[in-house]
């Protein structure tokens, strides 16, 4: 990684004077085009031109379009209306039949037959495999398992297992993005290893979004070659401390996964408790970082100078299932209507979950969560208390919520498996004082296979999402370029790939390159895995 930055910096340098010189050039003609194309929406509207004389168009208005949804793509619109909430329903229930599922229990030897942590994630992988039969071996489906030593709430070394199937693109080294959920469980006592812990709400809603996706999209990324790849999965450890998802994020790095996006889904249930009037089941949280946990010092440093806070890759992807949202659930396919509730922070107050483990390692994750939680639903006893029911049951579960958020994952997923790489490296030229703004990034790697353009996007520095966007064309260069009459003094610029389909990629934001050195993990500043 730091090879990488290192490598980038030098290629700047070396381009800086051949910058200098384009972007020369073309202030000139982006004017000219901007001035043209002022006039051209003068003329449209009846109103006479003066010349060079603006209209009253503000500049990051006029010189772009609002941005508005992609496209629906026909095959992830059936692949969608595939999830079904009974089947979910029957992943939920299977789940809490296991008894307990506490990490503990996988060193629990009296334990009855088909109950505790080891039996649920045989079932798991059980059931990938069967998906893989279906797609006719599409799936590796695999078990990361290792001991945890002794640790704050694991007494002994305990073995836990990851289960993870990896769905191939056809693009060897394309972007992989991966569909998480824990299954592991609690009940009032982390070191209950062996008392009822049915967890249907927290988590095993959502492994049940991790199995449904790979469902439905083993079978759609076959029909639609898609060059990313998608990685399913079911960890354990969560209660204990993120230590599944913390070793599986470990393998993703030392392994060199292309891991570009993590969705941790994580009590999407839709609690049904009665008497819960504020609970809306139109729309699920995304919490997501907004300065990457990997920034050190020097980088933050920058990120603040530049107001970049709000613009790490955790936020882009996080943007990414809004928009996802926006294409395919706006109740116009035969699917309900379903939006993301975007929450700038990396999760709620006193919690933390499996997206910080990856976070932690320096890739983009975000925590898919219902809007309102029942705190007497989670990591409780089952029993009744002067007339309150607690305990995580299978009955304060919503399954058509849960297969909704599940639509909204596996949007998101086919979505950005199904478009090119996005562009990398993106800089502002910013040499010398100018309201312009040049822009360059490097092409997508791997480049695609198929036809595609950049769009440049931006938004006002107090907006939470892209506003306005403009194609800018690929020509097969290295590199893209533009100049545009728009201030990086007013607006956050970003720029994606998209491919002659509609499909687009993640954003790129404006790099922050730490410099070599330092680069210091932060540490986990939450108090309670959920
Ligand atoms: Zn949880």
């Amino acid at each position: 990684m730091e090879e990488k930055r290192v490598e980038d910096r030098g290629m700047r340098q070396g381009m800086s004077r051949r910058w200098r010189r384009l972007a020369v050039l073309s202030v000139g003609l982006a004017m000219a085009a901007g001035v043209a194309m002022g006039a051209g929406l003068a003329e449209a509207q009846g109103t006479p031109s003066h010349g060079s004389q603006a209209v009253g168009g503000l500049d990051y208005e006029t010189f772009g379009r609002r941005l508005s949804p992609a496209p629906a793509d026909p095959q992830i619109t059936a692949a969608l209306r595939q999830i079904s909430a009974e089947r979910i329903r029957k992943t939920i229930a299977t789940l809490v039949n296991f008894g307990t599922r506490s990490t503990l229990s996988s060193m629990e030897t009296d334990l009855s037959k088909g109950q505790g942590v080891t039996a649920a994630a045989d079932w798991i992988y059980g059931q990938m495999e069967a998906i893989s039969q279906q797609c006719g071996g599409c799936l590796e489906v695999r078990r990361d398992t290792f001991v945890q030593p002794v640790s704050e709430r694991v007494a002994r070394p305990t073995t836990i297992t990851n289960v993870y199937a990896i769905l191939r693109g056809t693009e060897a080294n394309g972007p992989m993005y991966l569909v998480t959920g824990h299954y592991d469980s609690r009940n009032s006592s982390n070191s209950d290893d062996h008392g009822a812990a049915p967890g249907a709400n927290d988590d095993a809603s959502g492994v049940a979004v991790s199995l449904e996706c790979a469902r439905v999209l083993s079978q759609a990324s076959r029909k639609g070659h898609w060059p990313g790849s998608l990685v399913f999965v079911a960890v354990a450890g969560e209660e204990q401390g993120l230590y599944g998802s913390m070793h599986l994020a470990q393998l993703a790095r030392s392994q060199g996964w292309n891991l570009a996006g993590v969705l941790n889904n994580d009590i999407v249930g839709g609690n049904t408790t009665p008497g819960e009037t504020l609970q809306r089941k139109d729309r699920v949280r995304v919490f997501s970082e907004g300065i990457p946990a990997t920034a050190g010092p020097v980088q933050q440093r920058r990120i603040r100078a530049l107001g970049l806070q709000d613009d790490a890759p955790s936020r882009q992807l996080a943007r990414a299932m809004a928009a996802a949202a926006q294409t395919y659930l706006n109740g116009l396919h035969g699917m309900q209507r379903f939006t993301v509730f975007l929450v700038a922070r990396p999760d709620r107050y006193l919690r933390g979950g499996d997206h910080m483990s990856f976070n932690t390692e320096g890739f983009p994750a975000v925590r898919v969560t219902e809007w309102r939680e029942d705190f007497h639903h989670q990591h409780q006893n089952v029993r009744m208390e002067d007339g309150v029911q607690y305990g995580d049951l299978l009955q304060f579960v919503d399954f058509r919520y849960v297969a909704n958020v599940a639509r909204m994952n596996a949007a998101t997923l086919a979505t950005l498996a199904a478009a090119p790489a996005a562009p990398g490296g993106l800089k502002i030229h910013a040499e010398r004082l100018e309201n312009g703004t040049t822009l360059s990034w490097n092409a997508p790697n791997p480049l695609p296979g198929g036809k595609f353009h950049y769009e440049l996007v931006w938004r006002l520095t107090d907006a939470a999402d892209w506003q306005y966007g403009k194609d800018v064309p690929a020509d097969g260069a290295a590199e893209g370029r533009i100049t545009v009459p728009v201030s990086k003094d007013n607006v956050i610029f970003g720029v994606r790939t998209v491919d002659a389909a509609g499909h687009r990629s993640v954003v790129t934001t404006v790099e922050v390159p730490a410099p070599a050195g330092t680069q210091t993990g932060t540490k986990r500043g939450w108090e309670s895995a959920s």
